[in-house]
């Protein structure tokens, strides 16, 4: 009976979207998810980071009879998730080994006698006898399977206690909708899903790639401290994350961090749990607003409001630089992805993948296989890093996307000041030299035969007997070394997927040869290769505070201070009070009643019943309750 009258009480998808999540729209994808939830199929969405997931499942649970059972592998996740759906008046509970015995029992239960829409378990719990005894006896309306690549084994973080999801939907006694979500958008991760869950003619929605509100750029440095120093102290009043390769340069970054006066923390699996649990939440609750972080940080962490992700270190593979990157500008207001790339790191990358995994009990096969694949995935992230077209245009085509657009004038790349300089010329002596040399050396001596190099290695290998030794003697070795990466780019020539990199030519580069295709590559004539993307960033960065005048931006300023007095009060991270962007939506629109409240994005009628007097006072304190414009068109 319970159920019945809630699943009434949220009569209308539109309705709910507004009063319970406090949005005014669905974001791409979600009202398709959501009605094929509906109309009772299965479903797998594939979504990136920060799309919005968790409303996709969320809203229909509220709309359907029974209850939703989401099978999520993080305990951080839940907690925040159950946080976030308990502030907005949706009552939830999570089941995972953070609970104690009596907890569980207490939390299933409430859920037993209907107080819960939506319960959170984690997948090791499933085949409990508890859990059993609870889920064979409510009316289950759907289970939901969060971060569903972690069934398979082609997916990074394979987890076998997914499996228990299959047999446990099997064994109900009316199966129930089931809808599986991930960031992962392989093929074979894809099949696998579909496969193992038993999903029963799904529907497959495969949102876009891109996160608009996200500002790429590659930097090209030679001093990575004093830029990660410049860019955090100018950016003092926002949330960061710096991620760096090694635990090493965590400590190192945030020390230097730390005795500049910058209030940031760090993370990394070599700090006890202690010290790792307390920093993590330092900086959720924005006691901190910097963190520096290895790799290890960032998984079940959706923090909303932070506002740059800074790489310290060219990460591994494109999936992770997307997936960490993407932790910035989840409330969907603009924020920046910068990556701060220097040669070493692809030779510090290079020996993480070669001594990867040496003690598993993987095959000598499976390794070679392995390491191939690192390999092939750290070539795409070097290319990132060298390619000086469209950096979003560039992931998207990577992850399969199609009809991506080639500029979109919001990346370092988009906003460099290049002029195109026809570069065939040496495109084709670069193709014969490497001939000459009968695949045999690397960019380096190619190079340096081309420039007529006099040194003891070139002497050794005797290229300097060559026809082609100097024919390029007064070009600069940048210029020599960006006309060679962007052939490797465009697939006329090839490297060995060893450390030596060994370059050969491929058969597009013959239209080269014969005149058929010229070759242009943008260049800045900067020796350094630096783009000169300064301006743009600086146009690009935190386009939402560049939108507030100088007074909008005071009263935000004021409103993040009465967030984190909330938020203390109440214990629980400030974004999950209300986003920045929302705080944002408030300085433009003014509101000074309460229907007015409710018309800002981000503020629904359970979030306005708790804070929604105190954040309208305070805007009505600061305004004088006189209606003026704080923002620039
Ligand atoms: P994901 O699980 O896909 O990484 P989340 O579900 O955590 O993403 O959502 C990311 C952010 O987007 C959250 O801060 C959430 O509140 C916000 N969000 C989700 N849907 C909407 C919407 N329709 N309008 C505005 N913000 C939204």
């Amino acid at each position: 009976m319970k159920q019945a009258s809630q699943a009434q009480e949220y009569a209308n998808k539109q309705e709910t979207l507004k009063k319970v999540f406090g949005y005014d729209t669905f974001r791409e994808g979600q009202e398709e998810i959501i009605d094929g939830i509906l109309s009772g199929r299965d479903l797998l969405a594939i979504m990136p980071t920060g799309a919005g997931k968790s409303v996709c499942y969320q809203l229909p649970a509220l709309l359907m009879q029974g209850i939703t059972v989401v099978v999520s592998p993080l305990i951080s996740l839940m907690v925040d998730q159950v946080k976030a759906l308990n502030e907005a008046g949706v009552h939830a509970a999570y089941i995972n080994s953070a609970l104690t015995e009596q907890q569980v029992s207490k939390a299933l239960y409430n859920a037993m006698c209907g107080r819960y829409k939506i319960v959170y378990v984690a997948p090791e719990r499933l085949e409990t006898d508890r859990f059993l005894e609870f889920i064979m006896n409510v009316d289950v309306a759907m289970i939901t399977v969060d971060e569903a690549h972690c069934i398979s084994q082609w997916g990074q973080d394979f987890r076998p206690s997914y499996l228990k999801i299959a047999r446990l939907i099997e064994r109900l006694p009316k199966r129930p909708v089931v809808s599986a979500f991930t960031a992962t958008a392989t093929e074979m991760v894809k099949e696998d899903i579909m496969c193992i869950l038993g999903l029963e003619d799904p529907k497959v929605l495969v949102t876009g790639f891109d996160r608009a509100n996200l500002y790429f750029e590659v930097r090209h440095s030679k001093d990575k401290d004093a830029e990660v120093m410049a860019y955090v102290s100018s950016h003092k009043d926002e949330s960061g994350i710096i991620y760096c390769a090694t635990r090493k340069n965590v400590d190192k970054v945030c020390r230097m961090l730390q005795d500049n006066g910058i209030a940031a923390t760090r993370y990394h699996a070599g700090l006890e749990n202690e010290e790792r649990k307390n920093n993590q939440e330092d900086f959720i609750y924005d006691r901190m607003p910097v963190i520096v972080a290895t790799n290890a940080f960032g998984m079940g962490i959706d923090k909303s409001n932070v506002r740059y992700v800074l790489h310290y270190n060219m990460p591994q593979c494109i999936e992770n630089y997307y997936q960490e990157a993407g932790r910035a500008g989840r409330d969907g207001a603009p924020a920046e992805c910068i990556l701060l790339y220097s040669p070493q790191d692809v030779l510090l990358n290079e020996f993480l993948v070669e001594n990867k995994g040496q003690n598993t009990e993987f095959t000598e096969e499976e390794r070679a296989l392995i390491r191939e694949n690192d390999m092939r995935r750290l070539k795409a992230m070097r290319f990132y890093c060298a390619t000086k077209d469209c950096l979003r245009s560039y992931m998207l085509s990577y992850f399969g996307e199609r009809g991506v657009k080639a500029r979109c004038e919001n990346c370092g790349n988009c906003g460099a000041d290049y002029e195109e300089k026809d570069v065939t010329l040496i495109c084709k002596d670069i193709i014969c030299a490497v001939q000459e040399c009968r695949g045999r050396y690397g960019a380096n001596v190619i190079i340096g035969t081309l420039r007529g190099e006099n040194n003891a290695k070139l002497r050794t290998y005797g290229v300097n007997r060559l026809e082609h030794y100097g024919a390029q003697r007064g070009a600069s070795e940048i210029l020599l070394k960006n006309t060679l990466e962007e052939m490797l780019i465009k697939g006329y020539l090839s490297e060995s997927s060893d450390i030596y990199r060994v370059l050969r030519v491929m058969p597009a580069a013959q239209d080269v040869s014969d005149g058929k295709v010229k070759v242009l590559l943008k260049w800045n004539g900067q020796q350094d290769g630096t783009k000169k993307a300064r301006a743009s960033v600086s146009a690009a960065k935190g386009k939402q505070q560049t939108m507030l005048t100088g007074k909008g931006m005071a009263l935000f300023d004021r409103l993040r201070k009465l967030r984190m007095e909330i938020a203390r009060e109440e214990k629980i991270p400030p974004y999950i009070v209300f986003s920045d962007s929302t705080l944002v939506d408030m300085c433009i629109r003014l509101p000074f009643t309460k229907s007015e409240m409710l018309s800002v994005n981000g503020v629904g009628e359970n979030k306005y019943a708790r804070y929604g007097v105190r954040f309208l006072q305070c805007i009505l304190d600061y305004t004088d309750a006189k209606k003026e414009k704080y923002y620039f068109d």
